[in-house]
């Protein structure tokens, strides 16, 4: 079979296109090479919808932040995942910062940024961000600015994507493009694909796919940013908050998740290792002590987890996002902060390039846009749970108890489209594991339901990826191999 288009990279911005693409009448395959798709850079970052002040006006991502925002409202109704408009703060701390702000403020009024506004007045501000350092002297409201689970909007869209005749293809890696007749033929270990079209979202390794067509054009940095997630009950905070930005930075913000934790980060380091995602002692301090100027009482001691991600940062600074001279490739490269907030608009971009390769884009009449949304015990009245436990008990196991999961919403991440395989992948779609023990009880129930559920043994259960494996063999098993070797 020949795909019309195959999209290479399962993060946001591949799953992204994915799901817009799903709307027309061709065939769609998505192949990426590791285990889950968000497994990038997509699972790592602020989770910030940006409100679209901060590039610079000559820059394509500033205009595809601004419309990628408007965007957010619609998606997150059809899609259903979690995201809240709640608005941000640029913090200055000294006088002379509030020219920039000004600044901002108009820059971004013209441009079309709604509600921004500049608050001077410390006990407003206060009032509005009750954690906010005293030596605040005023802030850029943005009421935009929102906040997203990044990893959970991108299993929506692939689950939707899905849905509507996209086929995804897991620890699928492309390692060769061949180009020949207008036709591209994908290698991949597991077989090869053929495709009229082609879209580069591979990330940080979008480089590497495109010299495989011979689109030597451009380079990207990994720059990690490190970051510290709080317990939910350190601190409750109404707003993000970022200082007053640098040149190569937004900066460290304090800022809530959409589940309630709060985290301070990232920082920006420039690495070479494009999968280095270690944390450091001096890098956390760094974070620490540049949270402690927004927010001075944040609990140190109530961390519950540090992580990296890492930014796939191009020589131009600004998003690739070409039709390029190899007939039917398109570059999706070098998609920087604010990357996640743009995606809506990046995907519109790209539809309109394949309209002009001459792709037929009739409209799929089966296409839903639709993507249900999931069930949650926590979300449920008492008289609804015990209706739910009569029916399935499985809605009154409870695996997770930081996070009070049971084994039911469990049963769901594995069994939705694009499912979970992998620890991860039901941690990162349902939580268990996200919670203050940090998986020490409920990961090897999350196993044993992998294992039942995927009908594999237990010890080829992972982590993640294809070769993580959490155990090597049962105990006996092993001493009944070393006492008939002889060992
Ligand atoms: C520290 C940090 C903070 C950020 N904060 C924000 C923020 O608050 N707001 C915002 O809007 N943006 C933010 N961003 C940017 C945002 O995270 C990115 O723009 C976005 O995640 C990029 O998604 P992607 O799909 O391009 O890349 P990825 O998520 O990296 O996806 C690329 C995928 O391609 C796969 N792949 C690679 N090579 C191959 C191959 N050969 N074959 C098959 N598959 C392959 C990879 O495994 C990966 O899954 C931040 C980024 C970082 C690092």
């Amino acid at each position: 079979m020949i795909y019309d288009v195959v999209i290479i990279g399962g993060g946001v911005i591949g799953c992204c296109i994915a799901r817009t693409l799903s709307k027309y009448d061709i065939k769609i395959a998505l192949l990426e090479k590791e285990a889950d798709i968000a497994s990038g850079t997509t699972k790592a970052n602020s989770g910030v919808v940006h409100a679209g002040y901060a590039a610079e006006r000559e820059y394509i991502k500033r205009d595809m932040c601004i419309k990628g925002n408007k965007m957010y409202t619609q998606a997150a109704e059809e899609l259903n995942f979690p995201f809240q408009r709640i608005g941000s703060f640029v913090v200055a701390l000294e006088d002379g910062q509030i020219k920039e702000l000004e600044e901002e403020r108009n820059n971004g009024i013209q441009d079309g940024i709604i509600g921004l506004e500049l608050i001077l007045d410390k006990t407003k501000i206060k009032h509005m961000e009750p954690n906010l350092t005293d030596d605040v002297v005023g802030v850029l409201h943005a009421p935009s600015a929102g906040i997203v689970s990044p990893y959970e909007m991108t299993f929506a869209l692939a689950e939707n994507a899905a849905m509507n005749g996209v086929k995804f293809f897991r620890n699928h890696k492309v390692r060769r493009i061949r180009h020949q007749n207008y036709i591209f033929e994908l290698k991949t270990k597991k077989g090869v694909f053929k495709a009229h079209n082609v879209i580069n979202a591979a990330g940080l390794f979008a480089s590497k796919i495109s010299k495989m067509v011979g689109l030597d054009y451009f380079d990207l940095m990994p720059r990690k940013g490190e970051y510290i997630l709080f317990d939910r009950n350190a601190m409750h905070l109404n707003k993000i908050l970022f200082p007053t930005a640098t040149k190569v930075s937004k900066g460290i913000l304090v800022c809530p998740t959409a589940h309630g934790n709060t985290f301070v980060g990232p920082n920006a380091q420039n690495i070479s290792d494009k999968e280095d995602t270690t944390t450091t002692e001096a890098g956390l301090k760094e974070i620490l002590e540049g949270a402690r100027k927004l927010v001075p009482k944040l609990p140190g001691r109530a961390s519950i987890r540090n992580f990296a991600g890492l930014r796939a940062i191009p020589n131009t600074y600004d998003f690739i996002i070409d039709n390029t001279d190899v007939y039917g490739f398109i570059n999706v490269a070098g998609i920087l902060s604010p990357g996640l907030t743009s995606c809506y608009a990046i995907a519109e971009r790209v539809t309109e390039y394949l309209e002009l390769l001459g792709v037929d884009l009739k409209s799929n009449d089966k296409y839903n846009p639709i993507r249900p949304k999931p069930e949650l015990f926590t979300n449920f009245s008492k008289d609804e749970l015990d209706q739910k436990i009569r029916k399935d008990p499985a809605w009154g196991r409870i695996i997770c108890r930081c996070e009070t999961i049971p084994e039911k919403e469990i049963l769901n991440a594995i069994h939705a489209p694009v499912g979970a395989t992998t620890v991860d992948g039901v941690k990162f779609r349902c939580r268990p594991g996200m919670g203050r023990c940090q998986g020490g009880f409920c990961r090897p129930r999350v196993m044993e339901i992998l294992a039942r559920e995927l009908n594999i043994p237990y010890q080829e259960v992972t982590k993640k990826s294809e070769d993580s494996y959490y155990l090597i063999s049962k105990t006996k098993d092993e001493l009944l191999r070393k006492i008939e070797s002889g060992e």
